[in-house]
Formats: C-alpha cells, sequence, structure tokens
C-alpha cells in the first residue's frame, strides 16, 4: 500500500491536477433525499472539491462516488418542468429543419429521461432511440412511446446499438456530458454511434457564467466536470469529433449547445462557432490565473448567507426555501444551514415531498405548505428560475412575506 494518495488526473487529458478551484468540504450527494424507512447514512457525506487543469482547463470534482449509486435511483422526471418540455419542442423543430430529418433517419438522445424530447420526434414519425440507465424514468418513456434502452452509454454499449438499430442521423445529449466520469469513453460513444454525415449536440451549463456569476452551487458530485467550449474542444478532438457550431441558451443560468460532426466531415464552420471562441477568449479561459481567487467570492456568499439567516433568528422571523433541487443542497451544507434555520422547503415534485434534505435535514413539503406557515422569508434556491418561482409565489406577500435569493450575494427580491 502507498502511504501516500496517487496523485489526481484529469480525466480528459490525464495530466496532474494540481489547481484547486473550490474546495466545499464534505457534503452529502445532492440527490440523496431521505424517505422515512431510508438507513441513516443514506446522506453520508464525502468530499467535494472543484479543481481545474492546467492543460486542458477541464473543470471537474474528485470521482469519489461509484456512478450507480447516483443514477439508479435519480427522482427527477423533466416532464415536471414546462419551460424544459418547451424548450425540447423547438430543439425538435430547429433541429428537423436543419438536418431534414425524415421517417428513414434514426434520433436518438442520450440520457432520455422520460422521453420528454424524444417524444417531438415520434409525433413527426421519425424512428426514435432513447438510451438511459434510470430505470423508473426508462419505464415512463415507454409509457409514452419512447423506445428507450437502459444502459450507461460509452463506447461499447454504441457498438452494440449501432448493431442493433443502424447509425444515428441525431444524437441529442442534454446535460448529461458534465455527468459522466469518463468523459473519454463517452464521447468516443458518439463517434460510434453517429452515421456519416450525423450530427451530435450537446448542451451543458457554461462554465463561464459559472466562473462570472459564482455560481458554485452548482458544483456537486453527480456533476462531474464544468465545462468550457475550450475544454469540449480538446475532448472532442480525441475522440474524434468536431464542433462546428455554438448556440447560447438561457437554460440553467447560462448554458451552451455546442453541435459536432465526425471529425472528418467537410462541415463549414459557423460563426457561433467563432464567436464563443472569442468570447471565452476574451475571458481568459485558457489561462490559470483566471481560475484563482474563486473561492474568496464563495467565502463571501457563504458569510452573507450566514450573518442574514442569524439577523432573521434573532428578530423572531420565520425562513423557507423554495425548489429542493441539487444546487440548493450544495448551498445549504456548504453553509452548514440546518432545519433550526430554514423551517421547511417546498418543492412541486411529488417524488421530493414528504423527504428530508440530504444533510441540512430540513422537510420538503408541497407548496401549500407556505400558506400553513406564513414565512416571512422565502429563499428562492433555483436563482435561474426566481422570476418564474417569486410570480408564482406572490401570495406570501399577504403576510408580508419577501422573497430572497443568496447567489450571486443576499438580496431580498423587490
Ligand atoms: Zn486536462
Amino acid at each position: 500500500m502507498p502511504d501516500t494518495p496517487s496523485p489526481l488526473l484529469c480525466r480528459s487529458c490525464g495530466a496532474p491536477l494540481t489547481r484547486t478551484l473550490v474546495d466545499l468540504g464534505k457534503t452529502p450527494l445532492a440527490n440523496s433525499y431521505i424517505r422515512k424507512d431510508d438507513a441513516p447514512e443514506r446522506d453520508a457525506q464525502y468530499p467535494l472539491h472543484a479543481r481545474v487543469c492546467d492543460t486542458c482547463f477541464l473543470v471537474q470534482v474528485d470521482d469519489v462516488v461509484p456512478p450507480e449509486a447516483i443514477f439508479r435511483d435519480y427522482a427527477y422526471f423533466s416532464s415536471f418542468s414546462d419551460s424544459w418540455v418547451a424548450h425540447a419542442k423547438r430543439y425538435a423543430d430547429e433541429a428537423t429543419d436543419r438536418l431534414s430529418l425524415t421517417p428513414d433517419s434514426l434520433v436518438a438522445e442520450v440520457a432520455s429521461n422520460d422521453g420528454y424530447l424524444l417524444q417531438h420526434f415520434v409525433s413527426r414519425q421519425i424512428p426514435v432511440l432513447g438510451i438511459d440507465p434510470a430505470l423508473d424514468a426508462a419505464e415512463a418513456a415507454r409509457a409514452r412511446g419512447v423506445r428507450t434502452e437502459t444502459e450507461f452509454f460509452g463506447r461499447d454499449s454504441a457498438t452494440k446499438l449501432r448493431e442493433q438499430y443502424g447509425p444515428a442521423s441525431l444524437i441529442a445529449a442534454n446535460n448529461v456530458l458534465a455527468h459522466v466520469p469518463d468523459i473519454n469513453d463517452f464521447v468516443s460513444g458518439f463517434t460510434r454511434l453517429l452515421s456519416e454525415d450525423g450530427v451530435a449536440t450537446f448542451e451543458f451549463p457554461h462554465l463561464l457564467n459559472l466562473l462570472q456569476q459564482v455560481q458554485f452551487d452548482t458544483i456537486y458530485h453527480e456533476h462531474f466536470s464544468y465545462l468550457s467550449l475550450y475544454a469540449v474542444e480538446e475532448c472532442f478532438r480525441r475522440n474524434g469529433l468536431r464542433v462546428f457550431d455554438v448556440e447560447e441558451l438561457l437554460t440553467h443560468g447560462g448554458s451552451l449547445r455546442v453541435w459536432a460532426c465526425l471529425e472528418g466531415h467537410p462541415r463549414e464552420d459557423e460563426a457561433g462557432l467563432t464567436a464563443v471562441r472569442a468570447k471565452e477568449e476574451a475571458f481568459g479561459m485558457a489561462s490559470s490565473a483566471t481560475y484563482d481567487g474563486f473561492t474568496t467570492k464563495v467565502e463571501a456568499i457563504r458569510t452573507g448567507l450566514i450573518d442574514f439567516l442569524r439577523q432573521a433568528k434573532a428578530e423572531h422571523k420565520t425562513v423557507a426555501a423554495y425548489g429542493a433541487a441539487a444546487k440548493g443542497n450544495t448551498l445549504l451544507n456548504y453553509c452548514s444551514v440546518t432545519s433550526d434555520d430554514i423551517a421547511l422547503a417546498v418543492d412541486l415534485n411529488p417524488a421530493k415531498q414528504d423527504t428530508l434534505l440530504p444533510g441540512s435535514r430540513i422537510p420538503v413539503k408541497a407548496p401549500t405548505a407556505l400558506k400553513d406557515l406564513r414565512p416571512d422569508y422565502l429563499l428562492i434556491l433555483p436563482w435561474n428560475l426566481k422570476d418564474e418561482i417569486s410570480a408564482q409565489t406572490q401570495h406570501i406577500k399577504e403576510w408580508g412575506g419577501q422573497h430572497i435569493v443568496a447567489i450571486p450575494s443576499l438580496t431580498v427580491l423587490p
């Protein structure tokens, strides 16, 4: 047994990782909601340490949790979010036109969840193939007519799927690239499954926004990588894919949608690619110094929230939280918040109601519980939805309640 741990290596390029972006200490898995009959170790804590690679500039967290522990019990169904379903419909319209998809095409989606996206291709008679390791979500997808294989996607499964279903004209991968531990194996799966002139699209939160707006609460164990266009192009090049276009989206606090083809295909680069490359270069995305100082900004947010909660307690004010989201759990646990500080959290997703948030052990209820509690402050945890959520919960003003967000700084909303 070596008495010193082996050096950590970048999950993309293999270079040694020596630079810290932020160390968030030990926290439980962000999606390990606790139900009545769960064992006490359900929300066991693991180190949450984000580092940046000095060679390919992939930001990543240490790989400490087996993927089976994370994905097979994932209580999130995409169809619970109306705005996400509408986003998926627009994507299906755009991709069908742009790639001239027909009933002879095959559209695949990796991490197809409950079929929220592929259903829009099914309704156009375009054959689909969903790929998702989550058993419940795959079952829900099949129930709405979306053919789905229960698999972890990678080089081997892609080869097998191609033999079984043929090559894909389009493969969509929304909010999954950041969630895979072996990013090279995952990306090379696209090279295997795509047809010669096929296109793959990837959506992921843009690291640029995480850094600029101190969105440190999007860091959690299930989210292995934090992606810039720069790091993605480095990884794709190594695995036979080439980015030819990029769109900037408003989802998840600012995301990129990257369009990629096989390396040898003579597709022209589009203006979107040039624009985002220039934006990242101006920001210094490929410069180590850009990543220094992030920890100080994160600590300032922690101080802001802790001071606010201490003051509220001194004034005998009640605080509730809205949205039992993964990002909320990172914030609450990093700030050591408990049910002593925040009485309850509410969430629309029935799968999360009547659970306890991991770590903080704050009880989760349906949003109707706000009427009984009459909180003085409602902390909106998914700050990316703050307008939508404050509009939906305007009734807290009846008893003088106010909305607050903690990121990028503690703010009482007007
Ligand atoms: Zn690297």
